[in-house]
């Protein structure tokens, strides 16, 4: 998948996981939103942390880090991710450093997972290029796998607020503004310390 798919299917799992977040866990709205944007950024960072640059003179593409190597590692995010999450369950009070590191690798997590379809190997369970599933090539059928994660999130924000909708429908004003006020709330908390 290219950067363009990467990004929204992160905006995707971004939204969702926020919404997870906040509807699950005993944390501040603004931690919620921040968990959504780790995961946004992790979702981007596995081809940003090869540090690629265009090289002129040979007319190609390079990287300080090999193409889908190290930073593509299933196994890797998979077992960071539910660490730290681990972690934060442990201590979810004073581990909002362990959520958003979790928020991260599960964002890289889902871009190595949309990178697998591809016809160039990543590293599965050992820390080398050798799985992929060679469905289709990176710039194809991005716009499809777009409209169902995109499709997916809509589905799961329903039905994870389903109890709430009735109320959100009919004072739509009223929950903006709570919402509103919550998140400057926690802004001031934060600025206070
Ligand atoms: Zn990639």
């Amino acid at each position: 998948m290219y950067a363009k798919g990467h990004k929204i299917t992160g905006l995707n799992l971004g939204v969702g996981w926020a919404v997870a977040v906040a509807a699950n866990y005993q944390v501040s709205l603004l931690l919620a939103v921040l968990a959504g944007i780790c995961a946004y950024v992790g979702s981007n960072a596995p081809d940003r942390m090869e540090m690629r640059w265009w090289d002129k003179e040979a007319g190609q593409m390079k990287s300080v880090i090999p193409h889908r190597t190290i930073t593509h590692w299933f196994a890797m995010w998979l077992v960071l991710g539910f660490y730290l999450l681990e972690e934060f369950h442990d201590a979810p009070q004073t581990g909002a450093l362990f959520l958003l590191g979790a928020s991260f690798c599960f964002g890289c997590l889902l871009h190595v997972v949309l990178d697998m379809p591809n016809k160039k190997p990543i590293p599965l369970f050992l820390p080398k290029p050798s799985f992929c599933l060679g469905w289709w090539g990176s710039a194809e059928r991005q716009y499809t796998i777009c409209f169902i994660t995109t499709i997916l999130m809509g589905v799961y924000i329903w039905w994870e607020l389903r109890e709430h909708w009735d109320y959100v429908l009919q004072n739509p004003k009223e929950v903006a503004s709570a919402l509103w006020q919550r998140f400057n709330h926690d802004l001031s908390l934060l600025a206070q310390r």
